[in-house]
C-alpha cells in the first residue's frame, strides 16, 4: 500500500530525528521502552529554548507571575482529592485473538459490529476503565499506607502550595503560579512517535481571580497562548481553536478551549486552556480541612478564588516545531548542480544552535585561529558550533538540515589579503534565503543576538 504524503512525512521527521540528534527511542540498545524517548544533543537545546521561553514570557516578563517546582512524588490523598485516584481513566477493550490492549475509541465499528483495528478480530472484551496512573511504593512497607503516585500532571502542587505562595509572595489576585516539570500517565496506546507519550514535560499556569473574572481570563489566556505559539514560529494557519463542548468538558469546568495543531498525522491538542472554576481548590480545602482562601483587603470578604489553566505540553510543542519546520528545497551543490536541500526552518529563537563558524579551508592556521576568535567571543552571547571538516557547501547543508539560522564564514578576505578594507569581516549567511552579506567580525555579535533575541 502506497503511504500518503503526510505519512511520509512523518517518517522522514523521525528519522531525521534520530539521526541528527534530536529524539531517540528510550532504551532502545534493549529494544525500547514503550512511550518514552531520550532527547539527544539538539533535542535538549530544542526543548530548554521552548521552555526557557515559555518561563520568560509566562513568569519573568509578568509582575503578576510567580513559579514553583514541586516534587513528582504525590501523595496519594492529594490525588484522591483531585479526583485522579477515583476518575483518572481511559475506557479499555482487550482483543481475545490477537491479545491487543486498546483505548475503547480505536475500536472499530462496522456495520454496528466491533472490530480490532489490528487483526480485525470481533472478539472483543466490553470496555472498562483503566486508571493512567503510575502507582509506587515508597519506603521498605509494601502495603497500602506506602502507595505514592507520579504525577499525573504539575497543576496538583500548585493547588496545594497555593497558600505558601500566596503568603510569601504577597500576590493580590489575580495572580499565577507557573511550573514547568514531568509528568507520567500510562497510556494505553502511546503512539505518533512522542506525541503521546507515557513520561512527558508540562508547562503549567494556574492563574488564580475572582468568581466574576473567570470568563473573561479565559479568553485573555487563550489570546496570549496563541501569541505564544506564533512567536516561536508556528504558523496560525496550522493553530486552530477548538471550543470543548458542554458534554466533553470537565462538569467543574465553566470553559475549556483546546489549542490544536495540524500534525502530519492530523489535527491534535498542543495545549488546554480551562476555566476550573474553584473546585481544585475547594477540594483539597475539603480533603485537607486547612483553608485555601484569600482574604481580600478591600472588601473584606474571604473566598476560595476560581483558576483558570492554560495546560501546554513541553514535547507537543517541540514536535510541533519540528513538523513545522521541516522542508525539501533545492540548492546548488560544489559543482553547480541543483540537489535537494532538507532544511529545518526553526524561527531562530527556537534553533538548537544559532550560529556555525567555518573557516573557509581547515589547513590554513590563520583562518582556523580567526573562526576559533569568533567562536569564543559570540559563546557568552548563544550557542555556536565550529565546523571546519567537508567542503563548505557540504558544512552549510549540515547546518541547514538542523536549523542552524546563520553560518559565518572566514576566508582570504577576513586576512585582508584581497582588499585591505575587507580585513576583520567575514560572510554571513542565512539560512532559509541563503543569501550572503560582508560584516565586520566586531558587529557580529549584536547583528546576531538581535536577531536570535
Ligand atoms: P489528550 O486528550 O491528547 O490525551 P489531555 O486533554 O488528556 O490530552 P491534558 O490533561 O489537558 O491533556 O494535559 C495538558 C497538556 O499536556 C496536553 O495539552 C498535552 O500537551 C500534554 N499531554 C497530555 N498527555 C500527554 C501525553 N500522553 N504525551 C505528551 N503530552 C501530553
Amino acid at each position: 500500500m502506497n503511504k500518503s504524503p503526510d505519512a511520509q512525512r512523518m517518517e522522514k521527521i523521525v528519522s531525521l530525528c534520530k539521526r541528527r540528534g534530536f529524539i531517540f527511542q528510550s532504551s532502545e540498545i534493549y529494544g525500547g521502552l514503550s512511550g518514552c524517548w531520550d532527547y539527544g544533543p539538539l533535542g535538549v537545546e530544542l526543548k530548554r529554548n521552548v521552555k526557557n521561553y515559555w518561563w520568560r514570557v509566562m513568569v519573568h516578563e509578568r509582575d503578576d507571575v510567580v513559579g514553583m517546582d514541586g516534587a513528582i512524588l504525590t501523595h496519594p490523598e492529594v490525588l484522591k482529592a483531585s479526583g485522579h485516584v477515583e476518575g483518572f481513566s481511559d475506557p479499555m477493550v482487550d482483543c481475545r485473538t490477537c491479545k491487543a490492549r486498546l483505548r475503547a475509541d480505536q475500536v472499530i465499528e462496522k456495520k454496528g459490529i466491533r472490530q480490532c483495528p489490528n487483526c480485525g478480530g470481533r472478539d472483543l472484551t466490553e470496555a472498562r476503565p483503566f486508571n493512567l496512573m503510575f502507582q509506587t511504593q515508597m519506603g521498605a512497607a509494601a502495603d497500602e499506607s506506602s502507595i505514592a503516585y507520579l504525577r499525573p500532571e504539575t497543576a496538583q502542587s500548585i493547588f496545594v502550595q497555593f497558600k505558601n505562595i500566596l503568603e510569601v509572595s504577597r500576590k493580590k489576585l489575580p495572580f499565577g503560579i507557573a511550573q514547568i516539570g514531568k509528568a507520567f500517565r500510562n497510556e494505553i496506546n502511546p503512539r505518533n512517535f512522542t506525541f503521546r507519550s507515557r513520561e512527558f514535560e508540562q508547562m503549567e499556569l494556574e492563574y488564580f481571580c475572582r468568581p466574576e473574572e473567570g470568563m473573561e481570563l479565559l479568553e485573555y489566556w487563550k489570546e496570549e497562548r496563541l501569541k505564544f505559539y506564533e512567536n516561536i514560529g508556528i504558523s496560525r494557519d496550522r493553530l486552530h481553536v477548538k471550543t470543548v463542548p458542554d458534554e466533553e468538558r470537565a462538569f467543574y469546568s465553566k470553559g475549556t478551549y483546546d489549542i490544536e495543531y495540524d500534525f502530519p498525522f492530523g489535527r491534535q491538542e498542543l495545549e488546554g486552556v480551562a476555566y476550573r472554576t474553584d473546585y481544585d481548590l475547594s477540594q483539597h480545602q475539603k480533603a485537607s480541612g486547612k483553608s485555601l482562601e484569600y482574604f481580600d483587603e478591600e472588601t473584606k470578604q474571604r473566598f476560595v478564588p476560581h483558576v483558570v489553566e492554560p495546560s501546554a505540553g513541553v514535547d507537543r510543542t517541540v514536535l510541533a516545531l519540528i513538523c513545522g519546520a521541516y522542508s525539501e528545497d533545492e540548492a546548488p551543490d560544489e559543482k553547480g548542480k541543483m540537489e535537494t536541500r532538507i532544511v529545518l526552518r526553526f524561527h531562530p529563537r527556537m534553533a538548537p544552535i544559532k550560529c556555525a563558524v567555518f573557516p573557509l579551508l581547515k589547513n590554513k592556521e590563520p583562518l582556523v585561529s580567526k573562526a576559533q576568535e569568533i567562536v569564543n567571543f559570540l559563546r557568552p552571547h548563544m550557542n555556536v558550533f565550529y565546523d571546519e571538516s567537508g567542503a563548505i557547501g557540504r558544512r552549510y547543508r549540515r547546518q541547514d538540515e538542523i536549523g542552524t539560522p546563520f553560518g559565518v564564514t572566514v576566508d582570504f578576505e577576513t586576512l585582508g589579503e584581497k582588499d585591505a578594507a575587507l580585513r576583520d569581516t567575514v560572510t554571513l549567511r542565512e539560512r532559509d534565503s541563503m543569501k550572503q552579506e560582508r560584516v565586520a567580525i566586531k558587529d557580529l555579535a549584536s547583528i546576531l543576538s538581535a536577531r536570535i533575541s
